[in-house]
């Protein structure tokens, strides 16, 4: 149905552009009262609240970065406040610092690391603590929680120039499915989405010119370039009770980005 979250509540992080604001958007048609966080642009997270708005649910927007340990509390304690509780965390904040190995500056490796790999974790944790406080609401799911963490078909594909994005994604697999496997007994679901190239702020220069769009194509067997909407819906459906046995995997959703393209038409 349309509204198969309602009665829920989303945090979404990251949500003021690209893939985030695309599941802050599908969530809150989806029925669900969502939390819009942001970093720093506060103004882009209040359009996306008043579009949510729009569509007839509550959101609201609060800000921090998911790599400091108080502001995720913070964070955590403020939508508990607003909303009473929280049902599903759609973990999306990502950066990308990119740079040759060998050029490549601790400060880059780290800022890629505590954002893409500690802030998940942080996320994780007070989502995990608020889902087991609460317990297994049946009216609204059969699940006590779910997380979604926004991996990458770079947490399977290596990535020369990336190496911190890489390692950040690969790391988060495996936090995805130790989490899922310690989680489970308390019924909290746990998964991740991959996508592969979303057109979003993140990776323009990767498709904003005809020749850079058509080097992408040769990487994508399906011959589009995704959208936000694509992530969107697939969120909307792993955090319903649709996927209730889904649990601790990965679903990739990227046009066919990990069938090695390189192989098409090669002997
Ligand atoms: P984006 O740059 O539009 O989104 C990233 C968001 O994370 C931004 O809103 C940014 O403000 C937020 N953010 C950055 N640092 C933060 C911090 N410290 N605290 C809180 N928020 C912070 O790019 P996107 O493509 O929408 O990326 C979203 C996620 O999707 C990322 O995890 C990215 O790795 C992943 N991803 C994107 C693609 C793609 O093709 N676009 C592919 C695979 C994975």
């Amino acid at each position: 149905s349309a509204k198969r979250l309602a009665g829920q509540v989303a945090l979404i992080t990251g949500a003021s552009s690209g893939i985030g604001l695309g599941v802050a958007l599908a969530m809150g048609a989806a029925g669900a009262s969502v939390v819009v966080n942001y970093r720093s642009d506060a103004a882009a997270a209040q359009q996306v609240v008043e579009q949510i708005r729009r569509g007839g649910s509550q959101a609201v927007a609060i800000e921090a970065d998911v790599s400091k340990e108080d502001e995720v509390q913070a964070m955590f304690r403020q939508a508990k406040e607003h909303f009473g509780t929280v049902h599903i965390l759609v973990s999306n904040s990502g950066i990308q610092q990119d740079a040759p190995l060998i050029d490549m500056t601790l400060e880059q490796w780290q800022q890629v690391i505590d954002v893409n790999l500690t802030g998940q974790f942080l996320c994780a944790r007070e989502a995990a603590r608020e889902f087991i406080r609460r317990g297994i609401e049946p009216r609204l799911s059969k699940a006590a929680g779910k997380i979604i963490c926004m991996s990458s078909v770079h947490e399977t594909i290596p990535w020369a120039g990336h190496a911190n994005y890489a390692a950040s994604k690969g790391g988060l697999m495996l936090l995805m499915k130790s989490m899922a496997q310690e989680l489970a007994h308390y019924k909290i679901r746990v998964n991740s989405i991959a996508p592969g190239a979303i057109k979003t702020p993140i990776n323009q220069e990767a498709w904003e010119t005809p020749e850079a769009a058509d080097r992408l194509l040769k990487l994508i067997p399906y011959g589009r370039i995704g959208e936000t909407e694509d992530i969107g819906k697939v969120a909307v459906w792993l955090a319903s009770d649709e996927a209730d046995y889904v649990h601790g995997t990965t679903l990739y959703v990227d046009g066919g980005m990990t069938l090695y393209p390189g192989f098409i038409g090669n002997g």
